[in-house]
């Protein structure tokens, strides 16, 4: 009972990710419940026509459930026959509008199914892996199925049924059976279509936020590449907000290089990074301006936030021990500040800050000059 009610909350769960476009059904599966689904229509038929002695379609219903159990056993082990499915499928459907609109009449609705399989042929030949011909066989498949709808109408209407069933409540409950049937087929499919469309609009745009954030950002410390840092720069200026440059440069990097190796610089760099975000957070962007250059942008930035800000940075960095395969070692940060003003092109406001940076180197480093 447990197990069952598991397989039960599973099955719910499955249903919920397809419907809201987070699973993929597998080509396996929409085939399960391809002839899941048609397979307990035949069984029920086959009742229906023994009971009421509709001899033939007794028997043809029979053969329509071995035929889709024979669908089943194709679809074991690895190699898996789908196209040959979908053609057994359409041509068991089409074989039976015929063969009860010939026995017992068109006014039982049978041929019904023909209308059905439309879609679910533009589905199937769409969704199976077959690259080529599958909107041929769809849609050779869709002018064959309006033949046979309306050969079932005039095979019907110039001939006297087989087996005459003189029963207008049976009439009543066939017809409307195997139209809620029918229906059934037309909404799931288009279901499943709509939720497979929304699925890959999901996968891409799932990948298309990869693919922006492989664009923006530099691979090694996280922070806004360059290219980023132009757009976010033109925004500042355009929106005229009072903005402040913060240009970076680790201390002596060449040095941490030579002497204990680019891997270790790579670290050192990563450190250094993590750092400037942390303290940054929201109030501006961050970008890996060129090899241990980093440029801050920091929005309505008043002279003491700036400062505050700038000020942190340098503590924390001169204040942290960066190691490496249990190598520890010291670094420091100068920073140089300059404030854009209003007319001015950004560039000049970057040529300031770069200024004030080198300004500070020339001072002794590990300082912030604004
Ligand atoms: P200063 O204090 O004047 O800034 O001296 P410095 O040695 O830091 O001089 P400079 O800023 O010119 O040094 C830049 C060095 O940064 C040179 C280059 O080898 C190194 N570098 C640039 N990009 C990377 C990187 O991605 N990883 C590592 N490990 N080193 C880098
Ligand atoms: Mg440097
Ligand atoms: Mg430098």
């Amino acid at each position: 009972m447990n197990t069952f009610r598991l397989r039960l909350k599973k099955g719910v769960k499955n249903i919920k990710k397809v419907l809201g476009g987070k699973m993929q059904m597998t080509t396996r599966q929409k085939y399960h419940a391809l002839i899941g689904s048609i397979m307990p229509v035949h069984v029920l038929l086959l009742v229906v026509f023994y009971v009421f002695h509709v001899t033939p379609m007794f028997i043809f219903n029979i053969f329509s459930v071995l035929t889709y159990l024979f669908c089943f056993w194709l679809m074991r082990g690895e190699r898996e026959h789908y196209l040959a499915i979908y053609y057994i499928a359409y041509i068991e459907i089409i074989l039976h509008s015929f063969a009860a609109s010939i026995c017992i009449g068109w006014q039982f609705g049978f041929a019904q199914y023909i209308i059905a399989i439309v879609p679910v042929g533009f589905y199937i030949c769409y969704t199976l892996e077959i690259k080529r011909y599958r909107f041929t066989i769809a849609t050779l498949s869709a002018v064959f199925s309006a033949v046979a709808f309306l050969a079932c109408k005039f095979l019907s209407f110039f001939g006297e049924p087989v087996v005459i069933l003189d029963n207008i409540a049976l009439e009543l409950v066939l017809y409307v059976f195997n139209s809620l049937c029918a229906f059934t087929f037309l909404i799931i499919f288009s279901l499943i279509f709509i939720f497979e469309i929304k699925l890959s609009s999901n996968q891409l745009k799932h990948q298309n936020a990869i693919l922006d954030k492989l664009a923006s950002t530099d691979p090694l410390t996280g922070l806004y590449n360059r290219r980023s840092m132009d757009i976010f720069l033109s925004q500042a200026v355009e929106t005229e907000s009072n903005f402040a440059l913060i240009m970076c440069d680790i201390d002596d990097f060449k040095k941490v290089n030579d002497t204990y190796g680019h891997d270790f610089g790579d670290v050192v760099l990563k450190g250094v990074a993590s750092i400037t975000a942390e303290q940054v957070k929201e109030k501006g962007y961050v970008c890996r301006w060129g090899g241990e250059e980093i440029l801050i942008l920091l929005n309505n930035a008043s002279e003491e936030n700036t400062f505050r800000i700038a000020e942190n940075i340098r503590r924390n960095v001169s204040n942290r021990m960066f190691d490496l395969n249990e190598k520890w070692i010291h670094c420091s940060l100068t920073l140089g500040i300059a404030f854009h003003h209003t007319n001015e092109a950004v560039e000049e406001t970057i040529t300031r800050a770069d200024y004030k940076l080198y300004r500070g180197k020339r001072s002794g480093k590990n300082v912030v000059i604004m």
